[in-house]
């Protein structure tokens, strides 16, 4: 199967009671058992599994794997929960290499709760793979990647890191959040485990949080972050995962309108006299292009730009728009900007000039307009 039709129909079935076409939302937190207590439909409390939650997992492993795969996903209430599933599965003492421009929400989880818990992290600049060597240590457990990364958008090569990994006895790990498995797929190209906060493009429409990890084969490991997933119970609502599934149906048809539309403001904004730097792996000028022109079927949605004037400059850009909607996140139908220093928070080392902004699915034109009117 293609990857269109897997995102339209994998992990669907008519539901077997009554041929309802759209899946029933199984709200039951408990389910029946046998008298002989057995429990043949396979299903005992919702924290532990549910209809919604597996048929989403499903869906997922076939997205990141491809059709026929082994792979595992484990759904989780946030992908920063996801994250944390992976970090906990580690033990005190062992060492993770991570993105020096990662996720916030994951640099703090390694610095402020991970870190007093025993793993140590280094961050490196993964787009040099001589300094990920170099930082490698007899305990490293995780090469943990990020790319396009949050918010420079920032190139690492993903089949680089699996092979430093592989050598070193760790595990590549990819937040493939910004890409999605329409444009990347991590475990085709070495990875050992995906994480996504599924709350971006995967379910698409901004009203849902979640996330997922994906590992490529059912090991010890992946056990480990299934123990988690039911017994810390950071678990996604049947209701959730159900928007999140629909929210897939439409991935392959959303992705591309994104990436164009990205596209065509990055190219605008590139020309602008009052933008400094624009950040989108699309352009041919970006320094992982030729990188990300090989392990991504398409460039994505998101771009970060810098605005001549500094902070109060780019500001004001976000003051000005109309159309775009000052607000954090991605991945949603409507555009979103943010002057994403003052969201990170007093320790953001993002420029303060820059302004992140996930592109939506309106016209590219009106998009482009309203940028030109706010830079005026
Ligand atoms: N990973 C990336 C790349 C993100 O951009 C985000 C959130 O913005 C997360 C993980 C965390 O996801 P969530 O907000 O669903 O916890």
């Amino acid at each position: 199967m293609r990857f269109e039709t897997i995102a339209a129909q994998a992990a669907h079935q008519a539901d077997p009671a009554t041929g309802a076409v759209a899946p029933p939302i199984y709200l039951s937190t408990t389910f029946e058992r046998d008298a002989d207590g057995e429990y043949p439909r396979g299903f005992v409390y919702s924290r532990s599994d549910n209809p919604n939650r597996r048929a989403l997992e499903e869906c997922l492993a076939i997205l990141e794997g491809g059709e026929p795969n082994d792979a595992v996903a484990t759904a989780f209430a946030s992908g920063s929960a996801a994250t944390a599933a992976v970090f906990q599965a580690l033990s005190p003492g062992d060492h993770v290499i991570a993105p020096d421009d990662c996720y916030h929400g994951t640099a703090r989880m390694l610095r402020e709760i991970l870190a007093p818990w025993g793993l140590r992290t280094t961050f490196v600049d993964m787009t040099d793979p001589e300094t990920v060597r170099r930082e490698i240590q007899p305990e490293t457990r995780i090469i943990w990647t990020e790319t396009p990364s949050n918010p420079l958008l920032k190139i690492a090569d993903i089949a680089e890191m699996a092979s430093i990994a592989r050598s070193a006895g760790a595990l590549c790990v990819c937040d493939n959040t910004w890409a999605t498995p329409m444009l990347q797929r991590p475990l085709t190209l070495g990875a050992d485990l995906v994480v996504h906060s599924t709350t971006k493009y995967i379910s698409g429409h901004e009203d849902v949080t979640g996330g997922v990890v994906v590992s490529a084969q059912d090991d010890a490991f992946v056990q480990r972050i299934r123990l988690i997933q039911n017994v810390a119970g950071a678990v996604p609502s049947p209701f959730d995962c159900w928007l999140t599934l629909r929210g897939i149906r439409t991935l392959h048809v959303r992705m591309p309108v994104h990436s164009a539309n990205a596209g065509r403001v990055a190219r605008f904004l590139q020309d602008h006299p009052r933008v400094a730097a624009v950040h989108y792996p699309g352009l041919p000028g970006h320094p992982g292009h030729d990188i990300a022109a090989r392990q991504m079927t398409d460039f994505g949605g998101m771009l970060s730009f810098q605005v001549v004037g500094g902070q109060n400059a780019a500001m004001r850009v976000a003051a000005r728009v109309r159309l775009f909607v000052r607000a954090t996140s991605l991945g949603g139908t409507q555009s979103l900007i943010e002057h994403r220093a003052s969201i990170e928070g007093p320790d953001s080392k993002t420029p303060d000039d820059l302004l992140r902004v996930s592109v939506g699915l309106e016209n590219a034109d009106d998009l482009i307009d309203d940028l030109g009117q706010a830079l005026e």
